[in-house]
């Protein structure tokens, strides 16, 4: 069941390290059982999928968009949206970091964004590759109105997890390279990697937010 799940997970959880639910594809029902079960924090992928929600649940959990972001007429860009998040995990470049810190001075909202990597440089994925994450990161410094907390990754889809604790680890170097710049207005605090099949392995790498579905809602 839903709620032993989530239980499972929490109870062998370090401190500090913070469990999203990610909640594509699920019904409203086993949405409102992980957070009676001691979710405090949705991933998202779709805008969509927070309409309804957000009247339901309001402040009662964080809100983090987790999926793809383009700046093309995307709604998350949208006052609404960017009043229900609390923190968007997925930026990869200055162009839609600009775009952001525009419409969120529009409203007055400091908005924490995590940088997203794409680690193993696969040429399909989204995320800033590692050469060029100290750039870019230095350029968005300069930005008021949204604020880097840390640095996300997907990985690559592996059957084995041990194959991705490389890549984990390579994040943490990155994370703990880009914290000793002590650039202004950039704050190290999150780094969020790891899924169903990962956690433990991200866990262990250094991850402080792990992001799950399939585990948490089908198994
Ligand atoms: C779907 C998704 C997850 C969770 O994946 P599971 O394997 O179902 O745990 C995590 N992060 C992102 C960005 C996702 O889209």
């Amino acid at each position: 069941m839903v709620r032993d799940n989530v239980q499972k997970i929490i109870g062998e959880l370090p401190q500090g390290v913070e469990l999203v639910a990610v909640i594509k594809g699920r019904s409203t029902e086993d949405i409102l059982s992980v957070i009676d079960a001691g979710i405090k924090t949705l991933g998202v992928n779709y805008v969509k999928d927070v309409k309804n929600l957000f009247s339901l649940l309001d402040r009662r959990v964080n809100w983090h968009y987790i999926g793809i972001v383009s700046l093309e007429k995307h709604d998350l860009l949208r006052r609404k949206y960017l009043e229900i998040f609390d923190m968007i995990e997925t930026i990869d470049s200055v162009e839609l970091a600009k775009e952001l810190d525009n419409k969120c001075a529009n409203i007055g909202k400091i908005m924490p964004i995590l940088i997203e990597v794409n680690i193993a440089k696969e040429p399909q994925k989204s995320g800033v590759i590692p050469e060029e994450l100290e750039g870019i990161v230095r350029e968005i410094s300069s930005l008021k109105y949204v604020k880097v907390t840390g640095l996300m990754t997907m990985g690559p889809l592996v059957d084995d997890p041990e194959k991705l604790r490389p890549y984990f680890r390579e994040m943490k170097r990155l994370f703990d390279y880009i914290n000793i710049l002590r650039l202004p207005n950039i704050e190290m605090r999150y780094l969020s990697m790891g899924m169903s099949n990962s956690y433990k392995v991200a866990i262990e790498e250094g991850a402080n937010i792990i992001r799950i579905g399939t585990k948490l809602f089908e198994e």
